[in-house]
């Protein structure tokens, strides 16, 4: 069997079996997780020992009962993760999602990252289901204001809160514990997964909903399931292919394939 074994990019027998599911697809919808963003220096608050959570609650901190009943204490801890965010830049997991958008062999990326990362790699058709730290949102009135916007306003406050023109305290644009997800987004997401001849799950240990009954929707629909990521996801026993090395050698080795 004849492979691209001259180039850097490690060839694998999953990773040509995903190719070879991607371009038999017509219809490819990447979903993705912390496990994408971690090449960028952000950790998976998940992982024991690396996580931003450790030392707090976020059922606690990051609540929307938090938010309410106290906005400093909410913002002190709030604005850490914003600084952490905001300077980071996509890694070539992202841009290999990009590149198989380009080659039209991705519809869409639905994620559950609030990092921006996919949107900075340039990827068009985005479903942010856990929202974003782009904007951030008055509860009250609804006006939304952007990153560098919301930076100045907490500045601007002695008790580092931002505030809009109403007087309110604003809300991260992230979905908060005890809070809906976006209708919209979410049915976007619902949509995509059910319509997709296959389904491919990237760095996400799949357990948080929504994501987790996506890849069930692809294959009650019909569609495959393919996985990236090392974690044990509940889908495992029904994925055509799991790729299990780093994320970004499996995405460089797939496009590889694809030629
Ligand atoms: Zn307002």
């Amino acid at each position: 069997m004849a492979d691209a074994s001259s180039t850097a990019t490690r060839s694998s027998p999953a990773a040509r079996r995903l190719a070879n599911l991607i371009t038999d697809a017509s219809s490819v919808v990447a979903l993705t997780g912390a496990g994408v963003s971690v090449p960028s220096g952000i950790p998976d608050f998940r992982s024991p020992g690396t996580g931003l959570w450790e030392k707090v609650d976020p059922m606690e901190v990051a609540h929307i009962d938090a938010f309410r009943s106290d906005p400093a204490r909410f913002w002190g801890f709030y604005s850490d993760r914003f600084e952490t965010l905001r300077d980071r830049q996509p890694n070539p997991a992202h841009l290999a999602l990009v590149e198989l958008e380009r080659r039209g062999h991705l519809d869409a990326v639905i994620t559950q990252n609030v990092d921006m990362l996919h949107r900075k790699a340039g990827t068009r058709r985005l479903i942010e289901v856990h929202g974003s730290i782009e904007q951030a949102v008055c509860l009250v009135c609804g006006r939304e204001y952007g990153l560098d916007d919301v930076g100045a306003r907490r500045a601007a406050d002695t008790r580092g809160v931002p505030h809009c023109d109403c007087g309110q305290p604003l809300k991260p644009g992230v979905v908060l514990f005890g809070e809906l997800l976006p209708a919209a987004a979410l049915e976007r997401a619902q949509a995509l997964a059910e319509s997709a001849d296959l389904l491919l799950c990237v760095g996400s240990s799949l357990e948080v909903y929504p994501v987790a009954q996506l890849p069930f929707m692809t294959r009650a629909s019909g569609g495959k399931v393919a996985l990236v990521t090392r974690s044990a996801t509940p889908a495992d026993h029904l994925c055509e292919v799991k790729l299990q090395g780093d994320v970004v050698d499996e995405l460089e080795a797939v496009l590889a394939e694809l030629g």
